[in-house]
């Protein structure tokens, strides 16, 4: 598995590029911004981007998805329970004091039970509502990989005081399906280090004990 994690934008959102040794397919999950960047990682590793999947329409995880679509042709997926903040990206871009992107629409939505897959790679897509009410993460079980997006950071939780949020949501996600993972599943956050179920099934104050 080839697997490129890197921040983009001003809110370091963590941008992944996952793909297939083999067939050099390739998947990009929350292209939020420096998409040349992104295109060069693409480009070094000889991949075909099959597909753009986002973990929730906030601007720093989407901002970049159009451009990659435009570059790549590959269409965008996202929970379309995020669509009503789609369509406010000129109120999200405020929030942050940049221009409003290029708009995305949703090619698919995919949700709890989908299957995405990049060469023989495979994940299983998870709905988890609580940050944003579209908020998904991708599990790769073969790999025990989770892409949990603003759902889980090391050490604590997404936020759940902007538009679609909700404490009571974000912590059913969390004590359901996302603590239903093996413990030593490496957790990739939107945001920030790395971390695993275990450590946080632990250590973190929101889900310990
Ligand atoms: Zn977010």
């Amino acid at each position: 598995m080839i697997h490129e994690i890197f921040p983009v934008g001003p809110l370091q959102c963590n941008c992944s590029v996952i793909g297939d040794e083999q067939t050099r397919e390739a998947m990009v999950i929350d292209p939020g911004d420096d998409i040349d960047d992104v295109l060069a990682i693409v480009r070094r590793h000889g991949l075909t981007v099959k597909q753009i999947v986002i973990t929730h329409a906030h601007i720093d995880h989407i901002g970049g998805a159009n451009k990659l679509k435009r570059a790549t042709g590959a269409p965008v997926l996202l929970n379309v329970n995020d669509q009503a903040l789609l369509k406010m990206m000129d109120v999200q871009a405020s929030w942050i004091g940049v221009e409003t992107p290029e708009p995305t629409a949703i090619d698919a939505s995919v949700t709890t039970g989908d299957k995405l897959q990049a060469g023989s790679l495979v994940a299983d897509v998870m709905h988890t509502p609580g940050h944003t009410e579209g908020s998904i993460c991708l599990y790769f079980a073969a790999e025990k990989k989770l892409i949990a997006g603003d759902t889980l950071f090391a050490g604590s939780i997404g936020r759940t005081d902007l538009p679609g949020g909700s404490f009571k949501k974000i912590m059913g996600s969390l004590l359901g399906p996302v603590l239903a993972l093996p413990d030593d599943t490496i957790v990739i956050p939107g945001h920030g280090p790395l971390t695993t179920i275990g450590e946080e099934r632990e250590t973190n104050p929101f889900l310990a004990g």
